[in-house]
């Protein structure tokens, strides 16, 4: 079977591997669709990962052969899945944390991923979807459940003002998830023209180009002196997280959910005397993946939008080493 891998920096390789045999309560799936992910996009620039380790994570396909003991699989079925494979044993697990196992296996990071024809997962771990379920969309139910991770951990009202920062795929599911929630009001901090017109798109009371505008004065005149409430960082840039923090207004919170690689300076003063509260989220747990896979396969939320474009995989080159400027959601086609 083709599966994809990252062998040093720069270098995505389409190899041949065999088809994997399910074990005792694992599931072999054909991948329909997988996605690429930001974080495939970072790991092919700085090759951090394993050479050997088939990538992705995001994806939906049909299974192929159930392995022993799983029984109300069978083949056909079409499925979806969390590729954060948790230990279940430990407290956080015990305790819905389970986004915070320290005994998990990511696969497409530290085990085989899905960006490949076949690929194994254990039963547990998967979502069986309607036959009517849009498979396309719902190779985006991992970025929906990191989404509604982020969302989970807060409280809001319809008539808050809210500010999203960054409007890639998670910021954009965002969006779509808070007007689904009964936010009336969302602001966008975006560079990219396309993104920017997405996000317009899909609801979002204005978008601000933050290179370009006086933030502050433009946020002051959009909420009528109000302030935000909540600011959702999604761009993971040491700038960004601070704009996040010195955005929220007084009471407020800004919740983080990117990934940021390096050090942030915050100026402290400003978030104590505010009592500016910065929220973290990270990942999603087990039952808010099943959650997701549920709002796209009832058609909930409509994430068709965000995909920009479905390549066969021998385009795939192509997709990592110049990705459009207006692509937000790449499905690979398998
Ligand atoms: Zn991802
Ligand atoms: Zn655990």
């Amino acid at each position: 079977m083709k599966a994809a891998i990252i062998n040093g920096p720069g270098n995505l390789e389409i190899v041949e591997k065999p088809v994997p045999k399910p074990g005792p309560e694992e599931i072999l799936v054909k991948i329909k669709y997988c996605g690429i992910c930001g974080s495939d996009l970072h790991a092919f620039k700085t090759g951090f990962l394993e050479p050997s380790i088939t990538i992705g994570h995001e994806f939906s396909g049909v299974i192929e052969s159930v392995g022993k003991g799983c029984k109300g699989w069978s083949a056909g079925d079409r499925v979806t899945g969390n590729n954060i494979i948790s230990c279940g044993k430990c407290s956080f697990c015990f305790n819905s944390r389970d986004n915070l196992c320290r005994e998990v296996r990511r696969l497409g990071i530290t085990d085989h991923g899905t960006m490949a024809e076949y690929t194994l997962f254990p039963a547990k771990d998967l979502v069986k979807l309607s036959k009517e379920a849009p498979l396309e969309q719902l190779a985006l139910t991992e970025p929906l459940s990191v989404a509604l991770h982020a969302v989970n951990k807060v409280s809001f009202a319809g008539k808050d003002w809210i500010l999203i920062i960054g409007a890639g795929t998670v910021g954009l599911i965002l969006l779509s998830l808070l007007k689904q929630k009964g936010v009336e009001n969302v602001i966008v901090f975006e560079t990219n023209p396309y993104r920017q017109n997405t996000a317009l798109k899909m609801g979002a009371s204005a978008v601000i180009d933050p290179g370009q505008k006086n933030l502050d004065q433009e946020v002051t005149s959009l909420t009528s002196n109000r302030g935000l409430s909540l600011v959702f960082e999604c761009a993971g840039l040491p700038e960004t997280i601070q704009e996040a923090c010195s955005q929220a207004a007084a009471g407020g919170k800004a919740v983080i959910l990117s990934i940021c690689y390096q050090p942030v300076e915050i100026n402290f003063l400003s978030l104590v005397t505010q009592e500016i509260d910065i929220v973290s989220a990270f990942g999603k747990t087990g039952s808010e993946f099943t959650e997701a896979a549920g709002m796209i396969a009832e058609g909930l939320i409509d994430l068709f939008p965000l995909v920009t474009g479905i390549i066969p995989v021998d385009k795939i080159h192509e997709a990592f080493n110049h990705p459009a400027s207006g692509s937000i959601k790449t499905l690979v086609q398998f």
